[in-house]
């Protein structure tokens, strides 16, 4: 079996399954969020009843992270939903904007959308938080009511996206129907050169297979080129599994997400027992591609979607703005990254820099390259940094959400991981998918650049 068959065997009670069956899968773990989360709870509420518990509180985790720091009072009540839900059902992993479970969150015009906007529990993007607030666990089953979900996969572990329905379904039982997908392998050799990101890395693959090359299959990750990545760079991978239309994407266990989740999981005091799934010698894949890490560039999806793969070395393109930010690109490696090149320079075209949760504010805040920190090097730069971390314009969001592309005709490079048309904003504005520092010397000359050109 290969590693998603292991997981969901297991899952299944059963000793081995096969791609095509459908089987009844326990879930470990369901998270939801504001955009989804509300219609999760209508479902949960209309087919087990206005008074019916869920099925483990403990194993529910509420995030809100997406429509956060807007005055839109629509997007303001989807968070007093979930806050009135928790306090119903006595679930303890709420990760709430404002620190009263009582109380109400206001915009705050005087602070605007760059200083603090959010109490001491907020945890910024749920799937960059999942991770950092211990709910990530090797062999483990957890369901998200966000595409994205599948960046858990770094952590030896199938997650996936669901609707509303299924999830609430979920919320009622702890358990899903799956029919397990087939696995592509994708097997990583040798070691990325100076410049290149693993955003590099699967955008070069998405461009290989295509935007929809994975419909309906696991990605499995791994090899050499693999085990040399960072847990930062496996969630960048793994996040984007879905840009190909996979199920999920998964990495094998190691002594690096050993000690990641080890140390994550102590820190907050969730379950820290798991049991990892390790290689069969008779994997079955549908599809087979070995990636040589040496021989990657720094390379770009161009609008319209993920799978338009091109060089950022051969390209020409202006650019009116840049950002950095996301699950995909705004943890604190991508940031540190993105600094190094823009260190002492100044960016040509608006720059929005977004941490995906405040732990990454607090480490570029609290990180000193000499006598400034980080975040004062991005400052000087020009980049526009929010303490408010969050989803921001990854999504669009409404229309006073930060770094949201109002205007039809924007060209934008991003970090991100997602640029069908309107995906940031206007529908009529294009997003160019890069890694950070593609992004960095981006900013840094108004037009893609490759960052070669501006590091030795
Ligand atoms: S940062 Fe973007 S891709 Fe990630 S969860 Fe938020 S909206 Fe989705």
């Amino acid at each position: 079996m290969t590693l998603t068959e292991k997981l969901l065997a297991r899952a299944a009670g059963k000793a081995s399954v096969t791609a095509g069956d459908n089987v009844w899968v326990n879930a470990d773990v369901l998270m939801t969020h504001d955009v989804c989360g509300p219609g999760t709870i209508g479902v949960f509420k209309r087919e087990f009843g206005e008074n019916a518990k869920v099925w483990d509180r403990d194993r529910i985790v509420i995030i809100p992270d997406h429509y956060i720091f807007t005055a839109d009072s629509k997007s303001n009540r989807n968070v007093d939903i979930l806050r009135d839900f928790v306090r119903e059902q006595g679930i303890p992993y709420f990760y709430d904007v404002i620190d009263d479970p009582n109380g109400s969150w206001k915009f705050d015009e005087k602070k605007g959308n760059m200083q603090r906007q959010h109490g001491s529990h907020y945890a910024g993007v749920c799937h960059t938080a999942l991770p950092q607030k211990g709910h990530t666990r090797p062999g483990e089953i957890l369901f998200g009511t966000d595409s994205h979900t599948c960046m858990a996969g770094a952590f030896n572990q199938f997650a996936t996206g669901i609707g509303n329905t299924d999830a609430g379904f979920v919320m009622g039982t702890g358990k899903l129907l799956l029919k397990v997908p087939e696995t592509m392998h994708f097997r990583l050799e040798g070691k990325m050169q100076p410049g290149v990101m693993a955003k590099d890395i699967i955008l070069h693959i998405i461009g290989e297979i295509g935007f929809d090359g994975a419909t309906y299959r696991a990605m499995q990750f791994d090899g050499p080129g693999a085990s040399a990545l960072t847990m930062d760079d496996r969630m960048t991978i793994a996040n984007m599994a879905i840009e190909a239309g996979g199920k999920n994407g998964v990495f094998e266990f190691d002594a690096k997400t050993e000690e990641m989740v080890n140390h994550r999981t102590r820190l907050n005091g969730t379950r820290s027992t798991y049991e990892t799934v390790e290689r069969d010698a008779d994997e079955k894949f549908s599809y087979e591609l070995v990636v040589d890490l040496d021989k990657l560039e720094p390379t770009v999806a161009c609008h319209p979607d993920p799978g338009k793969r091109k060089l950022a070395k051969e390209m020409d393109v202006k650019l009116d703005r840049a950002y950095i930010g996301s699950c995909t690109g705004g943890k604190t490696s991508d940031f540190i990254e993105f600094a190094m090149i823009v260190r002492g320079k100044s960016v040509k075209i608006d720059t929005f820099g977004v941490p995906a949760t405040p732990e990454i504010v607090h480490d570029l805040q609290s990180t000193y390259w000499g006598d400034k920190t980080v975040w004062q090097v991005l400052a000087d730069a020009g980049v526009r940094m929010t303490e408010n971390s969050g989803c921001a314009a990854c999504l669009g969001g409404p229309v006073d959400t930060f770094g949201r592309m109002n205007e039809g005709g924007l060209k934008c490079i991003s970090a991100t991981n997602r640029n069908f048309p309107g995906r940031m904003g206007h529908k009529e504005s294009q997003v160019f998918l890069a890694s950070p520092a593609t992004v960095a010397a981006s900013a840094i000359t108004g037009r893609i650049t490759d960052p070669r050109e501006l590091v030795s």
